[in-house]
């Protein structure tokens, strides 16, 4: 059968998934007849520093040895890790002459712009059998009489439609707003509004927060939501773009302080086999999986961003329960936080939303309504996934009743199968950004980027 997969996103999960077919192929395996790659801003953007998310000056957080083929182990057997290792992190640094020196500087972490040479050059050797198209996926759903996916694309040629068979969503999503969006017009800076995408698009936003700072100096206050990694790198980037203000960070926490994450052999192997252990990750209670993921994952900062905030005096945390207010007073934000609150009422001159993103952006905003109904009751015809969260039917149906997408987003990260697609749902839609609680917490980052790419094709494969 033709076997035609479409990837959004060439990104380290799209350029992992092509390596491997490149490989496979090579090694006369051939698990599908097409792969197609859509993106709107090129191959591996999101790391380079142009396209918001980073200013590619930040370092990357996971060991660049944890590469597109990482964990080596592949479930097709060690040719197939052989031929993954020439597309490794190491093979890039020799094939530039950089190997000696990293390895004599101690290995340290490569800047997101350094890790997006290292994936255009993987990129550049392995693309030999995808299609590429760059452009922007407007619209995404199912063609009810045959089954396949059809994907409405905007290109700078116009618009073009793409079909097949199988569909991988990749990418963080979009930034969270909790209650301030950021304006759209970008002439329109105050007041100064970021999320976690925003605050990099453009330098010329520091210059003018620099501005706002020199006007407020001494007393400039900056309110941070979020206690996150994307909290922790644009607290890193105004720490060093603003040191010569005086200021104040106030990290908006929902907790009474952070928490850390240091890094141990325990908690790693579940990142990279989730299954090799003396029990899989599925056989672990959802509480424990739960527990796991926020301990070491969500809303934590990694110890060497911690060590930064430690020694500088201009950062408070600030606990903030649900229950708190926001609002423009000319180029200010008014922070009211409710009673039961220790902070009161502030003035703030600078408001980033560093809460994360959300990985179903497609779903909710690209689906089309007749492809996201098709979802909703293939949730609603699985019970036995909806009583891992809820209690009873009941209880769904009060949260189905206020909202389909409350049901998308709590149930079906627990509806990922082994393959990373949705259990039971045709045509294939693979969902790695949420399968972190069912199959494996490295899926949506970078810490299985050669598991993730075995766990598609190994079904795909012909015995
Ligand atoms: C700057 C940054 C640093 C990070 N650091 C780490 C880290 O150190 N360790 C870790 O494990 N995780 C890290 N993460 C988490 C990260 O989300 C995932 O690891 C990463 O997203 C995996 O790569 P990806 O291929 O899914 O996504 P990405 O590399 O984000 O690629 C997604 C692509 O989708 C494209 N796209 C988006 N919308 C559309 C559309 N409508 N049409 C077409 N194309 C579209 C984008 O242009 C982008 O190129 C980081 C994320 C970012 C953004």
């Amino acid at each position: 059968m033709q076997m035609k997969i479409i990837v959004v996103g060439c990104g380290p999960k799209g350029i992992a998934i092509q390596t491997k077919l490149q490989v496979l192929k090579k090694l006369h395996k051939k698990p599908i007849s097409k792969l197609v790659i859509i993106d709107k801003k090129g191959i591996a953007a999101n790391w380079g520093g142009d396209s918001g998310f980073t200013d590619g000056e930040n370092r990357l957080c996971t060991l660049p040895d944890k590469d597109i083929g990482f964990p080596y182990s592949s479930i097709f057997g060690e040719q197939v890790n052989a031929e993954m290792f020439k597309y490794s992190w190491s093979s890039f640094l020799i094939d530039t002459n950089k190997y000696r020196e990293w390895i004599e500087r101690g290995k340290p972490q490569p800047l997101h712009k350094d890790w997006y040479e290292y994936l255009k050059w993987v990129w550049e050797r392995t693309n030999t059998n995808t299609q590429f198209i760059k452009g922007d996926v407007t619209k995404i759903q199912i063609v009810p009489t045959n089954n396949i996916w059809n994907i409405k694309v905007k290109t700078d040629n116009g618009p073009r439609t793409v079909k097949g068979n199988s569909l991988v969503l990749t990418g963080p999503g979009k930034p969270i707003h909790t209650k301030l969006s950021p304006p759209e017009d970008e002439n329109h800076l105050l007041p100064l509004i970021f999320d976690g995408k925003s605050y990099w698009e453009k330098k010329f936003y520091l210059d003018h927060i620099k501005n706002v700072f020199r006007h407020n100096a001494p007393s400039a206050k900056i309110g941070l939501l979020g206690t996150g990694e994307t909290a922790a790198t644009i607290i890193h980037s105004l720490l060093d773009e603003l040191r010569e203000f005086n200021f104040k960070i106030y990290c908006l926490s929902r907790h009474v302080s952070i928490f850390s994450r240091g890094e141990n052999y325990f908690g790693n192997h579940f990142f990279s086999c989730p299954d090799d252990i003396n029990k899989n990750w599925q056989d672990y209670s959802l509480k424990l999986r739960k527990e796991f993921i926020e301990r070491t994952d969500r809303g934590v900062l990694s110890t060497n961003v911690l060590n930064i905030m430690n020694h500088s005096e201009k950062i408070e945390i600030i606990y903030l329960n649900d229950n708190w207010d926001v609002s423009i007073e000319g180029s200010k934000i008014k922070l009211q936080p409710d009673k039961n609150n220790s902070l009161k009422s502030i003035h703030l001159d600078c408001f980033v939303d560093a809460t994360g993103f959300d990985p179903l952006i497609f779903i909710n905003d690209q689906f089309d309504d007749e492809t996201r109904n098709r979802l909703v009751n293939h949730i609603i015809q699985n019970e036995k996934y909806i009583l891992q969260y809820y209690n009873s039917i009941k209880d769904a149906q009060r949260d189905l009743g206020l909202d389909p997408l409350i049901l998308i987003k709590n149930i079906l990260p627990l509806m990922i199968g082994k393959d990373l697609s949705v259990d039971g749902f045709y045509p294939k839609l693979y969902l790695p950004m949420i399968a972190g609680l069912s199959q494996g917490p490295g899926f949506p980052k970078l810490s299985a980027l050669g598991l993730l790419s075995d766990r598609i094709f190994e079904p795909l494969i012909e015995k």
